[in-house]
């Protein structure tokens, strides 16, 4: 299947099977981003998707049956509407009987355009795991990285997934509101989480990349980056905050600097303890937020 743009899941999506439902991102602005940034926006055809999901049945034969996960590729494939969506998944069923559970991004804007019964009809159709791009807990600062929606917009649109019964798995960045208010950040995320109650959380933390307006802004000095230090302070404050105890918690992105990973009923304090322990002996001048690369 010709695709334009990389393949972007999430790491702990690695062992699922990948079907592209929409190249680019309806978005593509927020200040930090530049996955798709050359890459216009583009649902690809039923008939695309079907002869794709032909190939993969024609070439892996009965280990189709085996497949019960799928993620649904794309920056933001929730975007399409529930019809549009309902299609696609009636396809999937025809090829991969088995599957059961439909993952893929989902932007907080995708979601209010949903209808409660379009939630609840992709939910009884396999929709749940939907992953958000929350970055933070901030209006102010998700305005400030032209997200595209608040953070109040999103406890909304999160509540509205929960009554439909749609897991969904927050994903936030440490480092979004700049030098010396970490702290306040992670309050504010962490209460957001709480009320909205992610059955997952990943972290990232903020990086510049090439081209991008972050990139700009912290060399005219208009943004100025926390410190090493202070992304894990703001990451053990965040952690403390949570009041999620069956959340899984998952920080070990290339992009951060400690590794950890648990769920928060059992390895909470673990996780607090390495973070402690990291925080006394950061070495800031080990670590760059200056991309090396030329995306994520
Ligand atoms: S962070 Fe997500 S929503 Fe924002 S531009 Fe990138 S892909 Fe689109």
């Amino acid at each position: 299947m010709p695709y334009n743009g990389t393949i972007y899941r999430p790491p702990i999506e690695a062992n699922t099977f990948l079907l592209p439902i929409t190249e680019g991102c309806t978005h593509n602005s927020c200040t930090f981003c530049n996955m798709y940034q050359y890459i216009p926006f583009r649902v690809l055809p039923l008939s695309e998707v079907e002869e794709y999901l032909l190939e993969v049945k024609q070439n892996f034969g009965r280990y189709c049956d085996r497949i019960q996960r799928i993620f649904m590729v794309g920056a933001d494939p929730f975007a399409l509407s529930a019809k549009m969506l309902l299609e696609r998944i009636d396809l999937i069923k025809k090829y991969l009987p088995n599957v059961n559970v439909i993952t893929m991004y989902a932007r907080t804007d995708n979601i209010a355009h949903k209808s409660d019964e379009n939630l609840q009809a992709l939910r009884e159709a396999g929709v749940n795991d939907l992953y958000i791009g929350v970055e933070c807990g901030l209006n102010d600062v998700l305005a400030s990285l032209n997200k595209g929606y608040s953070a109040d917009e999103t406890k909304q649109q999160c509540l509205r997934l929960n009554a439909a019964g749609i897991q969904h798995c927050d994903l936030l960045m440490l480092g979004t509101a700049g030098k010396s208010r970490g702290l306040e950040c992670a309050k504010a995320s962490a209460a957001l989480e709480n009320e909205i109650k992610p059955h997952k959380i990943l972290i990232n933390t903020m990086s510049a990349f090439v081209g991008t307006k972050l990139d700009d802004d912290i060399k005219t000095g208009a943004f100025i980056p926390a410190t090493e230090k202070e992304n894990l302070e703001e990451e053990r404050e965040l952690l403390c905050g949570l009041e999620l105890p069956d959340c899984f918690f998952w920080a070990a992105h290339p992009l951060d600097s400690i590794k950890i990973e648990g769920v928060l009923w059992e390895h909470k304090q673990q996780m607090l303890d390495i973070l402690a322990w990291s925080i006394g002996h950061v070495n800031e001048n080990a670590i760059t937020r200056t991309s090396r690369v030329g995306t994520l």
